[in-house]
């Protein structure tokens, strides 16, 4: 019998080292249920890793891994109520939509027409008998993302389940994460992209070289990290002087099409001087406080750039 206790994910302490490689030193988070929990790091921090133990595909070289109060690792218990998607399609190519999906039912021992729902939920019933390597990426998606719906598991987790798909079809698969959460169930998501982690997920953990550097809601990272700014954008007087010019530092201001943006930080005692003066330098077309955003976090926190 699996313990419904919170949270749903709690990993204490992980440790993962490939030989002498250590791609987990230590890491902590707990996911409640009905919580969308986002991960985010650069390429080689750890994440992949994370999701193999989460799956119960690996196991630590220390610390524990507990989904719905049980041990992970290679535990049929959990099957039923653990959904995986994984970035690399390992779907059966030879096969059609509806077969891969139908094979996975009898597995999990669901009717038949659970598939057929998922199908036509997702838009893929019109190509439900066509050879799924015939599916565009899309399409892959959002099969692997069916497959892993078919048994309505309480806990689904998901490696970066819009890379590379055009902007629709990382819609469809938002509104999915979206609609699940809204179920009571929990998503641990894993993600290279920042806005999709602001939009969907109640809290991010960011993860740096096996360590997780910063973890909170993404309104609070941002509160906590960022910088507000004042934005302005201005039109610049042939008279400019450049003086005027001179005395902003060059990182507050750029220049595109003879348009100035200036941004200024919010907390700076001179901020309504400077303000004045721009409005002697030109016309000003827009003026707007910004806050940090994740991606302007993620460099701070890991020191890496996005792609
Ligand atoms: P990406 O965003 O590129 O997918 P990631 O955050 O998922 O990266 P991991 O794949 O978990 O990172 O890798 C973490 C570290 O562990 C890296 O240094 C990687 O080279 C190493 N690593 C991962 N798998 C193995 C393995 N099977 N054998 C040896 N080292 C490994």
């Amino acid at each position: 019998m699996i313990a419904m206790a919170e949270p749903a994910i709690a990993v204490e302490n992980l440790v993962k080292k490939y030989g002498k490689t250590p791609a987990l030193q230590g890491i902590s988070f707990q996911v409640y249920p009905g919580e969308v929990f986002g991960y985010l790091g650069p390429n080689g921090a750890g994440k992949t890793t994370t999701i193999r133990i989460l799956a119960g595909l690996s196991s630590p070289t220390s610390g524990s891994c507990r989904i719905l109060g049980q041990a992970a690792f290679r535990n049929p218990a959990l099957y039923r109520h653990l959904g995986v998607v994984f970035e690399e399609s390992n779907l059966y190519e030879r096969l059609s939509g509806i077969e891969n999906l139908r094979f996975f039912a009898a597995l999990h021992g669901v009717p038949g027409t659970r598939a057929q729902e998922l199908l036509q939920a997702y838009d893929l019933a019109q190509a439900a008998k066509r050879p799924v390597r015939t599916y565009s990426k899309g399409m892959k998606r959002r099969l692997l993302i069916c497959r892993a719906l078919l048994h309505d598991p309480e806990v689904l987790i998901m490696d970066e389940p819009t890379s590379g798909l055009d902007p629709t079809s990382a819609s469809v698969i938002h509104a999915a994460i979206d609609t699940y959460r809204k179920q009571g169930k929990t998503i641990f998501l894993s993600t290279h992209d920042m806005a999709e982690a602001e939009t969907l997920c109640d809290r991010v953990a960011f993860l740096n070289q096996g360590r997780i550097a910063a973890l909170d809601q993404p309104k609070a990272l941002m509160r906590r990290y960022g910088q507000p700014v004042v934005v302005v954008q201005l039109k610049p007087s042939a008279a400019m002087s450049e003086a005027a010019k001179e005395s902003i530092s060059p990182d507050q201001v750029s220049w595109e099409d003879g348009m100035l943006t200036f941004r200024l930080p919010l907390d700076q005692p001179n901020l309504g001087a400077q303000l004045d003066q721009l409005r002697s330098c030109g016309e000003i077309l827009t003026i707007h406080t910004q806050e940090a955003s994740l991606g302007q976090i993620f460099r701070q926190v890991t020191g890496a750039k996005l792609d």
